[in-house]
């Protein structure tokens, strides 16, 4: 008998009734996650962390390079202290899609080792040279280590492309093939009418869908994404204007750190340039 995990995290995107252009997040057994979000939100925050979040797995890729070969149990105290290292960034959404997918993962390592030795395509991969030969059952010391490893760089790829398309999508990145169509599938989703009131839920187990189903519930509130143009944050304008240049960040005493830098250096630079040309 195999062991399987059904664990999803659950997307519902409200458009109409008292929580129009809310988003909802929470995991679809006995879990105390929940997170509402107003829309683009999930997208914003995942964003602007990328690059915090891409080095602690980095991280953890070195770390597996470098360790000796762990056993099953071994791999889970690592994983469990990448979790704990991510939640203390605060960055939830990203620890519980690695639990949800390491969860599969485990399985199937323990399923390796119990049962199916040959059903398994990354492990036949990684045994590579020892097939053919006599021990072709004997579980070979290594493979959690080279699966978590595989893992997280997938996990990286697909954070990356998806990153990608929501940038195409709202034209913020810095390629100039704007001209090519953006075509994804969304993830597996639920429409319902309660009430009068319509609203989407959506399955998700990737990155990937998490970020294509919040940029199309983003596009079903008429609401994009600017890039800000002191940080380089992105952000959501409240006045659904696209010329607005900075983002909302805020000092210790309330006042826009972006508007009034970004306006200073605009204000030095025309001096400069008159300076200039008197
Ligand atoms: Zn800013």
């Amino acid at each position: 008998m195999k062991i399987t995990s059904n664990k999803q995290l659950i997307l519902k995107f409200y458009t109409t009734g008292k929580n129009k252009n809310i988003e909802e997040l929470y995991i679809n057994d006995f879990d105390n996650f929940y997170q509402k979000y107003e829309v683009g939100n999930i997208i914003v925050s995942l964003l602007n962390s990328y690059n915090d979040i891409i080095q602690i797995l980095d991280k953890y890729i070195r770390k597996i390079d470098k360790s000796t070969p762990l056993t099953l149990a071994e791999l889970i105290k690592v994983f469990k202290n990448l979790i704990k290292n991510l939640e203390t960034k605060k960055f939830y959404i990203i620890s519980k899609l690695l639990e949800i997918n390491f969860n599969k993962l485990r399985y199937r390592i323990e399923n390796i080792e119990k049962y199916d030795l040959l059903a398994d395509k990354e492990y036949n991969k990684f045994q590579g040279n020892i097939l053919g030969t006599p021990e072709i059952y004997i579980r070979k010391r290594g493979f959690p280590n080279y699966a978590f490893k595989n893992f997280l760089l997938r996990f990286k790829r697909s954070f990356s492309n998806a990153k990608n398309i929501v940038e195409k999508n709202f034209n913020i990145d810095n390629n100039r093939d704007t001209n090519i169509p953006l075509k994804y599938e969304l993830p597996k989703m639920f429409v319902e009418y309660f009430d009068n009131n319509l609203s989407y839920t959506y399955y998700i187990t990737s990155i990937t869908d998490l970020l294509l189903a919040s940029t199309y519930n983003l596009h079903l509130s008429k609401k994009f994404i600017l890039k800000c143009e002191y940080c380089g944050d992105l952000f959501i304008p409240k006045t659904n204007k696209k010329e607005q240049k900075y983002c909302y960040s805020k000092d210790e005493y309330g006042n826009y750190i972006c508007r009034n830098k970004g306006r200073k250096n605009i204000w030095y630079r025309n001096k400069a340039q008159s300076n200039k040309s008197n």
